[in-house]
């Protein structure tokens, strides 16, 4: 059975197919009524100037040179024909599959964003169900329970809210990556100066540092970019709460922002559990964990962060590395365009 794509595939080749052979057959149409017309046109002429030369030496006896005529043209247009018949079977063959070709390369990005959004699909589903699941099974227990006391049911609400809080969490990373994904935001650039912008970022974060036992330190220079301010201070946010939720106590996190070319480049540098350089591929995809920040260690988080960090360098035409040692720490490096006469079409 043919899946939709394997379709689509088919009906486009046959759609290319379809319009090549009727270039090719109005082609050869026109190329065989021109060239019988001058191939009749030079046959004529030809026996004309033989029947002149003949004339002299067959004087009064019969030559036949108009069935001779007759049958040269029937012979040459019948070449003619079968040329342009097997030229037309060898354009039918190629371009059947050169048009198979481009079919499937019109179709695969299509096929894979599809495929793609149909994974993100269930993956959210997947995140949405989990808070929701343990928030009935909750309250089932709770109403069951005859002897249920207010101690316990504010115990069960508390849980609840907790519940709710990841909910919303989850929807507004998930709202914030459609609007990403969008490009919405780039429509909002303008000057943004770097220096006040990680500044208020460290300092929101420093209460969350002290909490992990970990230190914030930077070093920025004076810079301006052109973008959307609040999604760069959302990048910051993202890139520095992760620097600090994966590293240990008493553990160090480095941010560095300095002009280099025509790019601004910032780096976050942490002492924290590292990424394994199998991960280190997938770690932009949406919803992906690598091992370490699931069942060992227990770090909250949905795998959403990076995808939306990257989505937010992309929008600003830039790029997002990471470099990483397991156990040692990870360093994600952003380099921005500084202007947006310098961004990349
Ligand atoms: P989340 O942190 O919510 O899991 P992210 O998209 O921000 O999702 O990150 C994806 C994964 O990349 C994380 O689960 C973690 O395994 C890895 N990762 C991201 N940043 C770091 C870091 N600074 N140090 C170690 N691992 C990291």
């Amino acid at each position: 059975m043919l899946n939709k794509f394997d379709a689509a595939t088919l009906r486009l080749t046959a759609w290319y197919l379809g319009v090549l052979m009727v270039i090719a057959l109005i082609f050869s149409i026109a190329l065989y009524q021109v060239s019988s017309r001058e191939l009749v046109d030079s046959l004529r002429q030809q026996v004309g100037i033989i029947s002149r030369r003949v004339e002299p030496f067959v004087r009064g006896k019969v030559v036949d040179l108009a069935t001779f005529q007759e049958e040269a043209i029937r012979q040459a247009e019948g070449e003619l024909r079968a040329r342009l018949l097997l030229g037309n079977l060898i354009i039918l063959i190629t371009g059947g599959i050169a048009s198979y070709w481009f079919a499937r390369r019109t179709l695969t990005p299509i096929e894979n964003a599809v495929e793609s959004q149909g994974r993100f699909t269930a993956d959210a589903s997947h995140e949405l169900r989990t808070p929701l699941t343990a928030m009935r099974t909750e309250i089932e227990v709770a109403l069951r329970d005859k002897k249920l006391s207010l101690k316990d049911a504010k115990e069960l609400l508390g849980s609840n809210l907790e519940e709710i809080g990841k909910l919303e969490t989850l929807s507004e990373s998930l709202l914030r990556l459609a609007r990403y994904d969008e490009g919405r935001a780039a429509t909002d650039f303008t000057k943004v100066p770097l220096e006040p912008l990680i500044t208020k970022t460290v300092s929101r974060l420093q209460a969350k540092a002290k909490v992990h036992g970990v230190t914030l330190v930077t070093d920025i220079a004076a810079l301006t970019i052109e973008g959307d301010a609040g999604s760069l201070r959302e990048l910051l946010h993202i890139l520095l709460e992760n620097a600090i939720k994966y590293s240990p106590d008493g553990g160090k996190v480095r941010l560095t922002a300095a002009k280099e070319g025509g790019q601004a480049v910032i780096a976050i540098k942490d002492q924290g559990i590292g990424i394994k350089a199998s991960d280190v591929p997938h770690i932009f995809e949406r919803f992906y964990r690598a091992d370490n920040s699931r069942a060992k260690t227990h770090i909250d988080g949905y795998g959403l962060g990076l995808s939306i960090a990257k989505s937010i360098v992309d929008m600003h035409k830039g790029a997002l590395t990471v470099s990483s040692t397991p156990g040692k720490g990870s360093t994600f490096t952003i380099s921005l365009p500084i202007s947006s006469r310098s961004f990349k079409s």
